[in-house]
């Protein structure tokens, strides 16, 4: 596309509204490209014009700041919070602290003069306008940055400039380095525009947004500025007009209790609407009419249902912002069921159930105040800053991850239905865009369920099991919410995985950050207080605590992760036990958590000790919990993860050093005997939990360990395959501990493979005679 489009030259700094359109965008941006075809198809817009994105780029090279920015951002690890924060205000103040080139301040304020003078513009409103077309939103950030009631040339210079700034905003950089977006690729151009000083405003859909019905136009009006519509503070009145005749078929009159007006100084201010007027229809018949007329004139224009901002100032209706409408609900549900459920990405179905919604694209842990309740989640991969998101999402949906990833683990535990490894979902689901994710089937669908549709029984359920099994049925949980602990206490056996790590990284700071602050105590209190919302939940019940199993690169995020080694291969490197004992003081402080529960009593309490490899290695946890003065064997039982080969080779040595019990990690026992990285899509087809290698591991263990009175349980994924379960009980297996949303399928897989197995003894009995 030619930066010369409809007359703009390259070099120019300011482009007037009616001298830019469509095709400007690579000099006005989206919102400036999009006002310059309101003004070109005779749509009453208030005037203005653009700075161009050519002006700012003139500007970082005539202000010699380039290779300042290019050199901060080189410098910068995006991944340290604190140093992202750093090079985002360091290059906002070089922006704004230098001048403009005299020919661009120049050229702005004489057309600064011509909007005063000639259009009486009074105030003006200075808007970001990102230029970019195939760059997603977060790559410019800055767009939100408006400044309204600007006056004068110089408080308006100043607003651009920070305009431009805001290019450097520290989520925009995160956004461009982890996308491998060239800084310098992206510019900006700036809006300015005369400020309507609206006595009435609003907003209007050119198709019924909630019906989805395309020959109607619904009008939303308000008495003063438009922002209370926006943000619900007032209730407007409502008109719909049928779109082929222009006539009003519905009309709602509002009491408008409050109102926004424009003070001397240029604000706003909320203030009592008058009592002669708060309950007067706010637009006369033509009026409606005349603006419901622009609305179909404009979605003619753009061939697409339209969201559009509109005023009245002295009689005369002006056009604010036009865009296209993202939400039809009537239309969504149409799309769904004519297009026989359209397909729109698939993936791993995680956790079971159907959930609907609008999308949220979570980019960052910043961005989770945009989940509502109810909506879908859609990320790369949740982590456990995303949690209290995730808890209000009705669906969640991630590019990466198989079974056992974050979103997998949360999603089942809090009963919302997910779709993981999805590939393309944060590419192909759009912001708003109406969705129904099927958890059991890894589909996600166009278009919004049918309530029916989201049945009770796909739900977890939690009611009492009315089947006791001899092998016991726990539960995995690694989020500790005391409704969810409560039911899941009613329907299993006790907890046979509480991974501590969920807990540790949803603390958003480094473990080591608070102990070598001098705040072990803070951390001991923090991680005690979770614990004991599972542990007083289930009581007497025993909950396996598994100290802390997670890899370098989980850490490195975290405030104070930054000295987090950087490793090659971090699933074989210094996680699980190996870091317990190389940073006792880490482990220790896990301990005191435990041993804070203990004095309070609390005697259902299992500590497992994940990824040891060999026994000097459960010897050397037990001196530390000692140094905790936790007491192994007797405050709490002491067990081991076995999902090393090595540990399930020599299980007799392990018990020779002593423990309680043991619990199968499957998920890196099988990683770690078949040499199948458990994350990697592309060799999932090849990750078999029942492969006989896994098989014969798991069978010598539980054999040795029935033989010398240790319990044996599972807990990684396999527990909940019925097929595995079955396998297990018929070795022998004491206990198994599965997903919530398999605890019912399970324990009836127990218990009628336990019957089988009485039967199959009677009849052998009667055989033999
Ligand atoms: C496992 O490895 O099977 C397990 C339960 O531990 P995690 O998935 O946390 O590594
Ligand atoms: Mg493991």
């Amino acid at each position: 596309m030619s930066v010369k489009a409809a007359g703009v030259k390259k070099a120019e700094a300011v482009a007037w509204f009616d001298e830019i359109d469509k095709s400007s965008l690579p000099v006005a941006g989206g919102k400036g490209a999009n006002l310059g075809e309101m003004v070109k198809i005779k749509l009453p817009v208030p005037e203005g014009f653009v700075v161009t994105a050519q002006a700012y780029a003139a500007f970082i090279e005539e202000a010699g700041i380039k290779e300042e920015i290019a050199k901060i951002l080189s410098k910068t690890d995006v991944n340290d919070s604190k140093a992202l924060e750093r090079a985002s205000r360091k290059i906002r103040k070089l922006i704004e602290s230098r001048e403009m080139p005299e020919r661009i301040k120049g050229e702005i304020a004489k057309a600064y003069e011509k909007l005063q003078k000639e259009y009486k513009a009074g105030y003006v409103a200075v808007r970001s306008s990102a230029t970019a077309e195939d760059l997603p939103e977060a790559s410019f950030a800055g767009q939100q940055d408006t400044f309204l009631n600007v006056k004068g040339v110089d408080n308006l210079l100043g607003a651009i400039k920070k305009c431009w700034s805001s290019l450097f905003t520290p989520r925009a950089i995160f956004y461009r380095e982890t996308n491998n977006i060239e800084h310098d690729r992206v510019l900006i151009a700036v809006v300015v525009q005369k400020m309507v000083n609206a006595k009435k405003s609003g907003v209007m859909f050119t198709a019924h947004p909630m019906s989805g019905e395309r020959d109607k136009i619904v009008i939303e009006a308000v008495f003063g500025l438009g922002e209370g519509i926006v943000s619900g503070r007032i209730t407007p009145d409502h008109y719909v007009v049928d779109k082929n005749n222009f006539e009003i078929v519905e009309k709602m009159i509002n009491k408008k209790e409050k109102m926004i007006v424009r003070g001397n100084d240029g604000s706003t201010e909320e203030v009592a609407t008058p009592s002669s007027i708060a309950e007067k229809q706010v637009l006369d018949e033509s009026e409606i009419i005349s603006i419901a007329k622009f609305g179909k004139r404009i979605e003619e224009h753009y061939g697409f249902p339209q969201d559009i901002e509109w005023a009245v100032e002295n009689g005369k209706i002006y056009i604010l912002q036009s865009r296209p409408m993202t939400v039809i609900y009537g239309e969504e549900e149409k799309s769904r069921e004519e297009s026989q459920e359209e397909v729109l990405v698939k993936g791993l179905g995680a956790s079971p159930g159907i959930g609907s919604g609008a999308v949220k694209l979570l980019r960052s842990s910043e961005e989770l105040d945009k989940v509502k309740e109810g909506d879908v989640l859609v990320t790369t991969m949740t982590n456990p800053d995303m949690v209290p998101a995730m808890k209000r999402a009705s669906a969640i949906v991630t590019d990466e991850g198989g079974m056992t990833c974050h979103a997998a683990i949360v999603s089942r535990e809090l009963g919302i239905p997910a779709v993981v490894g999805a590939g393309n979902a944060t590419k192909v689901l759009k912001e708003n865009m109406l969705v129904t994710v099927d958890g059991s089937r890894g589909v996600v669908y166009r278009g919004k369920a049918k309530k029916e549709e989201i049945k009770e029984e796909e739900k977890v359920a939690y009611v009492q099991p009315a089947i006791v099994t001899a092998t016991e049925v726990k539960v995995n949980l690694s989020v500790p919410d005391e409704k969810v602990a409560k039911r899941l206490a009613k329907i299993s056996d006790g907890v046979g995985l509480l991974r501590v790590e969920h807990i540790i990284l949803g603390l958003g700071r480094h473990p080591l950050d608070f102990i070598r602050k001098g705040e072990e105590e803070k951390f001991v209190n923090e991680l005690y207080k979770q614990l004991k919302i599972v542990v007083s939940a289930f009581y007497p019940k025993l909950v396996y605590v598994r100290t802390l199993d997670a890899p370098t690169d989980e850490f490195r995020s975290l405030k104070g992760g930054e000295d987090e080694p950087y490793e090659h291969n971090p699933m074989l490197g210094w996680r699980g036990i190996r870091r317990g004992i190389a940073q006792r003081e880490l482990l220790r402080a896990e301990f005191k958590a435990i041993k804070k529960l203990v004095e309070e009593n609390y005697n259902n309490i299992g500590v497992m000790i994940p990824l040891v490899q060999h026994p000097d290695e459960l010897i050397e946890a037990k001196k530390i919990a000692e140094e905790a003065e936790l007491k192994p064997h007797k405050d709490v039982q002491f067990g081991i993860m076995v999902e090393i080969p090595a540990a399930a080779l020599i299980i007799e040595d392990f018990i020779k050093a002593g423990m309680d019990f043991i619990s199968f990690g499957t998920n890196d026992l099988t990683q770690y005997t078949l040499a199948v990285d458990r994350n990697n899509e592309r060799v999932a087809s090849i990750f078999n939990e029942k492969h006989p290698a896994v098989l014969k591991l798991i069978e010598r263990v539980i054999k040795i360990c029935n033989e010398r009175g240790v319990v044996t349980s599972i807990c990684g994924q396999a527990g909940s395959d019925p097929e595995m379960v079955e396998k297990l009980v018929k070795l022998g297996i004491t206990s198994v501990s599965a997903n919530p949303d398999a605890v019912e399928r399970v324990r009836e897989v127990i218990a009628r493979t336990e019957k089988k197995l009485i039967l199959d003894a009677l009849r052998k009995a009667k055989a033999d005679g």
